[in-house]
């Protein structure tokens, strides 16, 4: 199964990709987390990416869909993935089917206000090393501003400052969110809130995940 997260930066995407990674072992593949690893590699690649990445605008979609492809036909995607950041505009998910189209693939947009979303970006800060994520505003880490799991000092985004939010934001309706209308299309396309807690916005995807795996076995069984 592929489950596709969808839903504009700041909805929460990360952190609940990897409550589904904790429940189900599918791996979450973030192109965000990819990028910033090869940026702080400094390789040629990095340093192209980091200009784009640095003024909110997409990275190239050669460079990110063949990353995406080196992960996910990795051993431990082979029961299924988390897509968080990617598809980011509809030749991206083009891309994307004609990569792995033969799987099973949910699509759920995680709904947010635009001023809860800014209001989430400013509060957000990751952890270099474990790329844990936390939201400063609802949940402090243990030690303020170190990792609860790594105890790495804790950092903000370049990007998830107040200039570059706005820019990222009209990306993000311009270029993906067209992607709601595309998956639409398809029928595999669900919406859940994202204004509650971490575990209610995770049970709510859970509910529709279960739903969707029955949905999926019933099917095998009746070919
Ligand atoms: P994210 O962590 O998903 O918010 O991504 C951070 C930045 O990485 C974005 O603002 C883009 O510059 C870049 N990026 C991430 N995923 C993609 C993608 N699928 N296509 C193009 N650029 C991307």
């Amino acid at each position: 199964m592929r489950i596709v997260l969808l839903g504009p930066p700041g909805c929460g995407k990360g952190t609940q990709g990897e409550l589904i990674e904790k429940k189900y072992g599918f791996p979450k593949v973030s192109t965000g987390d990819l990028l910033r690893q090869t940026v702080a590699e400094e390789t040629p690649l990095g340093k192209r990416a980091e200009t784009q990445m640095r003024h909110g605008g997409l990275v190239n979609d050669e460079i990110v869909e063949e990353m995406v492809r080196e992960r996910i036909f990795k051993e431990d995607c082979r029961q299924g993935y988390v897509l968080d950041g990617f598809p980011r505009n509809i030749s991206q998910a083009q891309k994307l089917e004609e990569m792995d189209g033969n799987r099973s693939e949910v699509v759920i947009e995680i709904h947010l206000t635009e001023e809860n979303l800014i209001k989430r970006l400013e509060a957000r800060r990751i952890c270099p090393r474990c790329k844990s994520i936390y939201n400063v505003r609802a949940q402090n880490p243990k030690r303020e501003g170190m990792c609860n799991v790594c105890g790495a000092r804790l950092i903000q985004r370049e990007d998830d400052k107040k200039e570059v939010i706005k820019e990222r934001l009209k990306v993000y309706h311009q270029q993906t969110e067209p992607l709601v209308g595309y998956y639409q299309k398809k029928k595999n396309y669900r919406r859940v809130n994202g204004s509650g807690g971490i575990e209610t916005v995770f049970r709510n995807i859970y509910l529709l995940l279960e739903a969707e795996m029955a949905e999926s076995k019933e099917k095998e069984a009746r070919r």
